[in-house]
């Protein structure tokens, strides 16, 4: 797995290391605010960053080589923000991590996936602004029984 990201907390600047799976929430090491939850999975350690995440997931399937997915990037970066300790946002790299990419039809790219253990909760493709993608998640997250 890689190293975990460095994060920096929105309340208080503290630069906290955010693993990219864990049983508990991420919290930052000063403020103990919630932390937003943004991290990377492959194939190999998809089951335990995704599936036995207990928060929902949203899962933000991408490619270098695809401009729409940088289009998306900021909004995906500011749902983990907006839904600290709501949702873990998890960055799949199609290229890399095939498998997934096959298992979730990911054709089309950027696909963003709302996951619940794993399950498709909604689903996702093209660029959307980000207004449209926080509302997505809205929607999305309220039809999740984990949520
Ligand atoms: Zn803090």
């Amino acid at each position: 797995m890689a190293d975990s990201p460095i994060t920096a907390c929105p309340h208080c600047g503290t630069r906290n290391r955010v693993p990219a799976a864990a049983k508990g929430l991420p919290r930052c090491g000063k403020c103990q605010e919630l932390l937003p939850w943004l991290t990377d999975a492959t194939d190999a350690d998809f089951t335990e960053i995704v599936e036995q995440s207990a928060l929902p997931v949203l899962m933000d399937l991408w490619a270098p080589w695809c401009g729409p997915c940088r289009v998306v990037a900021p909004g995906v970066a500011r749902a983990a923000e907006a839904y600290a300790g709501r949702l873990k946002v998890v960055k799949v790299n199609v290229d890399i991590a095939q498998q997934t990419a096959v298992r979730y039809q990911a054709q089309s790219i950027p696909l963003l996936l709302l996951l619940d253990k794993g399950a498709v909760r909604a689903r996702q493709v093209g660029a959307v602004p980000t207004d449209a993608l926080l509302r997505w998640v809205d929607q999305s997250l309220a039809l999740s029984p984990a949520a």
